[in-house]
C-alpha cells in the first residue's frame, strides 16, 4: 500500500509499505477514504515532536471503511463506515475512567506519532471500539474528517476549558484552522462578543464570515489597548490562545479580564513568561491540555444537524498521490490561503 512516511526533519515521502495487520484483539484495520493534514504534522516535520521517529506513517485524522476486526471487537463489523478519532482510548485505565482519554496509558495521541497513522491506504486502529465512531448515514464525509481532531480540539481546549457562556466576551488569538474551529463552536454558547485576532488579513476576513463580532490585526500598535477599549476596559472573559508562541500567550495575559480564563490550545515549543506580578490578584485561571475527544459524540450530532457547518474549514482537495502537493499547499498557508486540505483515496 502507499503511505506518507516521515523520513526525518524536513523530509517526507509517498512510498510503498506493507499493509498493516491486526496485532491485538481490540484492533481494527481501516481502509482510508479521506484524511487531512494537521498543524501537528508540520511540527513533526520541523523535528519538534521527538516521540515521532523516522519511518513513521503520519496522520491522525480521517474516515474510512473497516476492512478487518480483532476477535474482541463486537460493536463494529467489516464494511462499517467509521470516523477515526485522533485520540485512541482503552476506556478502562484510570485516565480513561476520568474522561482524560488523551492520557490513556495504552493510547492517547499515538496515531501518526508512536504508531503508523492515517495518511496511508490502510491504518491499524488500536482500541477500535472506544476510538472509532460510526459515520451517520448520509453524513458529509469532509465534515466528518473535521471531527477527528480540529473541531473537538477547538471546542474542548478553547470553548469548554475557557467556559464560554451566553453574554460573555471571548478573544481568539490565532485564526488558523484550530482558532476557527473554536470560533465556530463558541457560537453554540451565544457569547456577546467574539474578537478574532491574527496577523493575516485573509484569515481575519474568514473569521468575520465565520461569525466573529470583531477582527483585529495583531500587527497594529497596541492590540491589547484595542481589546480593552472594546470591553469597557475590562478585558475578555475567555482568551483562547491558538498559536503557541510567547507573544500570543503574553497577549492573552494582557487582555484577560478579572475572573477570566486563558484557555491554551497552542503547541508551545519555547519557554513563556507568566506575569504573576500583575495577575496574582485577578482571579484568573489558565487551562492547558490535549483534546480528550469526549465531546465527539455531541459534535457529531451538531454537525449532522448542520448547527455547525464544518465543511467551511475545507479549502483544498487532493488525490492521495498528490499528497506531497497537499503538504506544500498546507505548509504555505499564508500564500495559498489554505485552512484544511482533504486528501481522498
Ligand atoms: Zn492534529
Ligand atoms: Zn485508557
Amino acid at each position: 500500500m502507499k503511505s506518507l512516511v516521515y523520513q526525518g526533519p524536513g523530509n517526507i515521502a509517498w512510498e510503498e509499505r506493507a499493509r498493516p495487520e491486526i496485532q491485538d484483539v481490540g484492533d481494527a484495520i481501516v481502509r482510508m477514504l479521506k484524511t487531512t493534514i494537521c498543524g501537528t504534522d508540520l511540527h513533526i516535520l520541523r523535528g519538534d515532536v521527538p516521540t515521532c521517529t523516522p519511518g513513521r506513517t503520519l496522520g491522525h485524522e480521517g474516515v474510512g471503511v473497516i476492512e478487518e476486526v480483532g476477535s474482541a471487537v463486537t460493536t463494529f463489523q467489516v464494511g462499517d463506515h467509521v470516523l477515526i478519532s485522533c485520540i485512541s482510548s482503552c476506556g478502562k485505565c484510570e485516565y480513561c475512567r476520568r474522561r482524560m482519554y488523551s492520557h490513556c496509558v495504552t493510547g492517547g495521541w499515538i496515531l501518526g506519532n508512536t504508531i503508523d497513522g492515517t495518511q496511508a491506504e490502510f491504518v491499524r486502529t488500536p482500541h477500535a471500539e472506544t476510538s472509532l465512531y460510526p459515520v451517520p448515514c448520509g453524513a458529509n464525509e469532509e465534515a466528518m474528517v473535521m471531527l477527528s481532531d480540529i473541531l473537538p480540539t477547538g471546542f474542548e481546549c478553547g470553548v469548554l476549558s475557557g467556559k464560554v457562556e451566553p453574554g460573555s466576551t471571548v478573544a481568539i488569538v490565532g485564526c488558523g484552522p484550530i482558532g476557527l474551529a473554536a470560533l465556530l463552536t463558541a457560537q453554540l454558547y451565544s457569547p456577546a462578543m467574539i474578537i478574532a485576532i491574527d496577523l493575516d488579513k485573509h484569515r481575519l476576513d474568514i473569521a468575520n464570515q465565520f461569525g466573529a463580532t470583531h477582527a483585529l490585526d495583531s500587527t497594529e500598535d497596541d492590540i491589547s489597548a484595542h481589546v480593552l477599549m472594546l470591553t469597557d476596559g475590562k478585558g475578555v472573559d475567555t482568551a483562547i490562545e491558538a498559536v503557541g508562541v510567547p507573544a500570543t500567550f503574553l497577549l492573552c495575559q494582557n487582555i484577560v479580564a478579572s475572573g477570566g480564563i486563558v484557555a491554551n490550545i497552542g503547541v508551545h515549543g519555547q519557554v513563556v513568561e507568566l506575569h504573576l506580578e500583575r495577575l496574582w490578584s485577578k482571579n484568573i485561571s489558565i487551562t492547558t491540555g490535549l483534546v480528550d475527544t469526549y465531546s465527539t459524540p455531541m459534535l457529531l450530532k451538531t454537525v449532522g444537524a448542520k448547527t455547525i457547518d464544518a465543511t467551511r474549514l475545507v479549502t483544498h482537495r487532493f488525490k492521495a498521490n498528490e499528497i506531497l502537493d497537499a503538504y506544500d499547499t498546507f505548509g504555505r498557508a499564508a500564500d495559498t490561503g489554505a485552512l484544511k486540505v482533504i486528501i481522498e483515496f
